[in-house]
């Protein structure tokens, strides 16, 4: 049966995230105790003015037909106002905006309409698993350049330029950034822009989904700056900010253009987003965002909790994120060290024993392209981490 699948799904990586997400629920329904640190997923609940807009959108029973492809029209003028209030893209209007079935599905309708065969994408790595699978899967060739501890996983305009060829087509990363909660100043930004306006036809996504999770209360838009709302796509969402993971809304701000470009794939593959999520997204984009700031201020707590717990741990070395919800370890100290039965050659082995030794879930970096790193989400509660962080110590102190 595996000659009917297609070589396009054949060369494609399952997302480590949610595999090593699936490994730990099926450990925990055998009844084993695994704290699952793996998954990014707040561990809040919607807020209840959100949870209540979807309740009465079945009660008004007007939403339970297709909606329009594109979203709503009133919720993409919330979302426009927003983007030229809170992040300064004064060009945003409606028409800019499509809303999908979340911004992982958002970001794959972007590189399905702007990547050919062979074209290349530049991704500032660390970088989001999904990212180099989409391009791969559209045509594309993802050109990694890479930040290091040492730079706090942020990779440089000079990298970029360095890596631009005839063929680059895209750029792409993530601030505050997946993996890595490393956030892109707006110097550094700006030092991107000049670089991407030097070429013509290039166009950067910006994937600010962990925008409302930023610890230095400074978020910048590439979209606003001189000259490149033409050449951005910002793609944001619901499910980190609001806790919305499972509703499934995220939307693009793009050159009209290439906003119905995407309307357009949209329309032959998902047609419009559920209906009820999306006037659950009005309510959360247009009403009070204390909530959202309140989760923020909890994210900020644990991260010191977390940073605290994890230099207490002799061979760990970590930069200390600002923003987003996960600590990025070098664990290379590790490699080539043994418990006497298992010897750690690399991050996923490490995960591994984690996994089996401690019962935490962990993400190997390699899915990120940082091999010698893993990725802890702290999207739990205190206690839980505490305990996780204990737990991983005392089996690393088993390891020499
Ligand atoms: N971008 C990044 C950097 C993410 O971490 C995620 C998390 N899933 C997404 C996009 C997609 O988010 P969603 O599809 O849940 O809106
Ligand atoms: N973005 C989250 C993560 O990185 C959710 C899982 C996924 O969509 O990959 O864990």
């Amino acid at each position: 049966m595996h000659s009917i699948l297609s070589d396009r799904i054949n060369a494609m990586e399952e997302s480590a995230t949610i595999a090593m997400a699936k490994k730990a629920r099926e450990l925990k329904g055998q009844g084993i105790d695994i704290i699952s640190l793996s998954l990014g997923e707040p561990d809040f609940k919607t807020p209840l003015h959100i949870q209540q807009a979807a309740k009465d959108a079945i009660d008004e029973g007007k939403y339970f037909s297709y909606s329009p492809v594109a979203g709503y029209q009133d919720l993409r003028e919330a979302i426009a106002k927003k983007l030229r209030e809170e992040n300064s893209i004064k060009e945003a209007k409606a028409e800019n905006i499509v809303v999908s079935t979340g911004a992982k599905h958002a970001i794959a309708n972007i590189f399905m309409c702007i990547v050919n065969e062979g074209d290349e994408v530049v991704i500032f790595s660390p970088y989001w698993v999904s990212y180099s699978e989409i391009i791969k899967l559209a045509g594309g060739v993802p050109v990694l350049i890479d930040g290091n501890l040492e730079n706090n996983f942020k990779a440089t305009a000079g990298q970029l330029k360095a890596a631009i060829t005839d063929k680059t087509k895209a750029v792409i990363y993530s601030s505050p950034c997946n993996p890595s909660g490393s956030v892109f100043s707006k110097e550094e930004l700006e030092a991107i822009a000049d670089v991407v306006k030097e070429k013509d036809d290039l166009v950067v996504v910006a994937d600010e989904i962990y925008e409302l999770i930023n610890f230095t209360g400074q978020h910048a838009s590439i979209a606003s700056f001189p000259g490149m709302f033409e050449r951005t796509i910002t793609v944001n969402g619901f499910s980190k900010g609001y806790a919305m993971t499972g509703w499934r809304v995220g939307y693009i701000c793009a050159p009209v253009s290439l906003a119905k470009a995407c309307e357009k794939i949209q329309s032959q593959f998902t047609s419009g987003g559920t209906g009820i999520a999306q006037r659950a997204a009005l309510a959360g984009i247009s009403g009070d965002q204390s909530s959202s700031k309140e989760m923020a201020k909890a994210y900020l707590k644990r991260r010191d909790l977390v940073l605290g717990l994890l230099k207490e741990i002799p061979g760990i070395k970590t930069h200390v994120p600002e923003g987003a919800f996960y600590f990025f370890p070098d664990v290379s100290a590790f490699f080539g060290k043994s418990t006497g039965q298992h010897t750690i050659n690399n991050a996923d082995d490490f995960c591994l024993y984690i996994l089996n030794e401690a019962h935490v879930s962990l993400v190997t970096g390699a899915a990120f392209g940082a091999p010698n790193c893993i990725r802890l989400s702290y999207a739990a509660s205190e206690e839980e981490l505490k305990e996780a962080l204990k737990r991983i110590k005392d089996a690393l102190a088993k390891i020499n």
